[in-house]
Order: structure tokens, then sequence, then C-alpha cells
């Protein structure tokens, strides 16, 4: 089995990657490593600088997602600031000043985007994905994390992604779509054959 140590420290986010991917080995990242730095202002430079430190410490292949949320109407914003958006910094602040932002706007479409970074000895891999929407006027929903009791996913009509089980969730996400090419990068890398 392919063995990779991911580069975050998001529980929800953890839960969710080895669920999509159960052909992996993951490997927890260990506490004295700290938060992988996130200093870029794009997905893709963020999750190669995630994985790339991880890769640095340890000499194992590492793995990290970098993802967040894009409101047209905020001209993409918040982006690669989803999880810093309000000055608390939680999921509620963060939806509540979304609501805020968007009060009295009808053009409330959205995408969440996920960008994973493969680093190790033979390089750097990425895949990426997104997932098409719209923000609601009121969160709905127990399941998830992050904005997605605010989400409308285009191909669940009438559901935020917080009511949607697992396999739902994970069926239309923007991390699900990303690490459906993660068997091509793990092939790529020299990680798995076929
Ligand atoms: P990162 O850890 O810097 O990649 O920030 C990711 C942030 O984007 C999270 O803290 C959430 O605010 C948001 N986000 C990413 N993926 C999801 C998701 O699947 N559901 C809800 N929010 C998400």
């Amino acid at each position: 089995m392919t063995r990779l140590v991911l580069a975050s420290r998001n529980a929800h986010k953890i839960v969710e990657l080895q669920r999509i991917a159960p052909y992996v080995e993951w490997l927890p990242l260990a506490p004295e490593l700290g938060d992988p730095p996130e200093t870029g202002t794009t997905f893709e430079a963020n999750a190669a600088e995630k994985a790339r430190y991880v890769y640095e410490q340890t000499g194992l292949w590492a793995l990290a997602d970098d993802s967040g949320l894009e409101v047209d109407a905020l001209g993409g914003r918040p982006g690669v600031y989803s999880k810093r958006y309000s000055p608390e910094g939680r999921d509620d602040s963060n939806n509540a000043l979304l609501l805020r932002e968007l009060a009295g706007r009808e053009d409330r479409t959205a995408r969440y985007r996920c960008v994973i970074a493969l680093v190790g000895p033979g390089g750097t891999f990425t895949t990426a994905g997104a997932c098409e929407g719209r923000i609601g006027l009121a969160g709905r929903g127990s399941g998830g994390f992050g904005y997605d009791p605010l989400f409308l996913p285009d191909a669940t009509p009438g559901r935020t992604m917080a009511e949607l089980d697992a396999a739902g969730k994970d069926a239309v996400s923007h991390r699900g779509a990303a690490l459906a090419g993660l068997p091509e990068l793990l092939r790529a890398a020299g990680l798995m054959e076929g």
C-alpha cells in the first residue's frame, strides 16, 4: 500500500481524504513538525508549499490539500483566505460574515476549489477539482464543515453540502473531484503500478 504523510491538521479534511482514498496508508503529521506554512496567493502554491515542507522535514512522500470558497459577487473572495476570512477565523463567524457581505444580493454563484499536491523525491505533482454552486440565504444541515451549511451544490438541487451524507458529499465535492486524479498522480510519481 502506498504510504503518504498527510500534511494537514484540519480534522475534517483528514477524515474526508482518508474516506475518499482508502487505498492509501495515511501517516499523520507529527505534532513536533508544527503547522506547515502557507504563504502563497494561489491554491496551487499553498498546496505545494505545505506538502514540500512536510517532505523536507520527514524525507517521506507527503500530500497536502489547499482548498476554499470563491464567491463571484465578491470577486472570488474569500478564496485562499477562506479559513481566515473573518477576524475570528471560526466556521460560524466566517459563515456569518459571508451572509452579511451578500445581504440583499441575488447573484450568489460560488464554487469550492481544491488543489492536491504530492511532493517527494520524484518531484511535485498536482491535481485539482471544483464544485459549482450557490450561497444560500441561511445555513442548513449539520454534516461537513466550514461553509457547507451555506453552500448549495448545483448537483444536489435544494440541498446544502451540510445536508448530504458522507458519500453524497464525496460524490459532488471539490475534494472528491481532485482526488479522482490521485491514482494517476501516484502512477506518475512511481508510487503505484498499473
Ligand atoms: P486551508 O486549510 O488553508 O486549505 O483552508 C481551507 C478552508 O476552506 C477551510 O477552513 C474552510 O473554510 C474552506 N473549505 C475547504 N474545503 C471545504 C469543504 O469541503 N467544506 C467547507 N469549507 C471548506
